[in-house]
């Protein structure tokens, strides 16, 4: 593993130096434990990477963290591990080992505290990273992918098992209980979120769980997601209703089915992310429900639930395999019902394989 982070690391030193910054600081989080195996919490201790454009990188952590910090093997990726007692700056420490620094770049998610503590120690401004991380993130490897569909799987036989738990008088927090439960017994290390919205609150995209008893005849949006052991997540929609629901409902969600075909047929490598959306949006508009989808088709996936790339107009980013991503339209009508068909699909050479791969169709229980 060390020579895979190795060669990451090495790769943002190489983007690095095609910039007009000469370093990077990168805190706990998905980009730390991308290029370093280094799942370190976010605490309020100064856990950080540095990574200079000539490859020179440096890793501090408070003392009594060191001993996780060897654990993941730090110094055998070329990492110089640095640590720092409870009365030390941690920020001095760093940024004294570092040297000179020209336009420093930190992780996009980086505390405040944490960015404006390297500022001050090094007396410039930092910068966020932007896109110099995720660009490399986004493109998954052959590994990645494989860990994404095995990701993938796993949800879908939670899917799969639905009519176990969701039936009409039980409370969507009922129902969320026994699906995470599910989520980790389907072989996911942490459940990242359960949305089980009944009714109107399905007429809220990020609705998660409330005391609200399930009525016969409702559509149910059930969205849910974890994280694996490999590190990867899995993210996946599907639409279900105890009884018979509203004539109308059948009619859109039918129209939503073919927006939601529509882009998976569409989307294919050098065809840009804006368009991917547009091809679900359009079968949307023409049926008169336009209004109604309020928002982008997806998101990237990988190490995070959502990363880049966003499938949204104004991201001209084509697509190339390896690219992992949400195609997820839906329609929302305040007060009444909503609906969203969800899959992750990986970009291949000729144009996409699903990793969600249960039925899209409403499932009546
Ligand atoms: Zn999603
Ligand atoms: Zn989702």
């Amino acid at each position: 593993m060390s020579k895979m982070h190795q060669s990451r690391i090495a790769s943002v030193a190489e983007r690095l130096a095609k910039t007009n910054s000469d370093v990077i600081f990168i805190t706990p989080g998905a980009d730390l434990r991308y290029l370093t195996g280094y799942d370190a919490l976010p605490l309020e201790r100064l856990t950080c990477l540095a990574v200079r454009s000539n490859g020179d990188a440096w890793m501090i952590v408070p003392t009594l963290e060191k001993p996780s910090a060897l654990a993941h093997g730090v110094p055998d990726m070329g990492i110089e591990l640095l640590d720092w007692q409870e009365t030390e700056n941690p920020y001095d420490l760093l940024i004294g080992k570092v040297g000179s620094i020209t336009n420093p770049l930190v992780n996009n998610l980086m505390w405040v505290e944490k960015a404006f503590g390297l500022q001050g120690a090094a007396g410039v401004n930092v910068e966020l990273a932007g896109k110099l991380l995720s660009d490399i993130r986004e493109v998954k490897t052959a590994d990645e992918v494989s860990y994404l569909h095995e990701a993938g799987a796993a949800i879908d036989t939670v899917h799969s098992n639905m009519h176990k738990w969701l039936r009409p008088g039980r409370t969507e927090r009922e129902v969320g209980k026994d699906i995470a439960e599910a989520i980790l017994a389907a072989g996911h290390v942490t459940v990242d979120f359960v949305i089980v919205a009944s009714g109107p609150n399905g007429a809220s995209p990020h609705h998660e769980l409330s005391d609200r008893v399930i009525q016969v005849g409702e559509p149910v949006v059930v969205d849910i997601g974890g994280t694996m052991a490999s590190g990867y997540c899995s993210d996946c929609t599907r639409m279900y209703v105890c009884g018979e629901p509203p004539a109308e409902y059948l009619e859109h969600y039918s129209v939503l089915m073919a927006a939601q075909e529509a882009a998976r047929l569409h989307a294919r490598p050098g065809v840009s992310c804006e368009s991917v959306d547009a091809a679900a949006r359009e079968v949307l508009e023409s049926a008169g429900l336009g209004e109604q989808f309020i928002h982008r088709t997806g998101h990237g996936i990988g190490m995070e639930t959502h990363e880049e790339p966003y499938i949204v107009t104004g991201n001209e980013t084509l697509l190339v395999p390896g690219h992992a991503f949400s195609i997820e339209p839906g329609f929302y009508f305040a007060g009444k019902y909503g609906a969203r068909i969800e899959d992750i699909v990986t970009c291949t050479e000729d144009g996409i394989k699903s990793a969600n791969n249960t039925t899209r169709e409403l499932v009546v229980l």
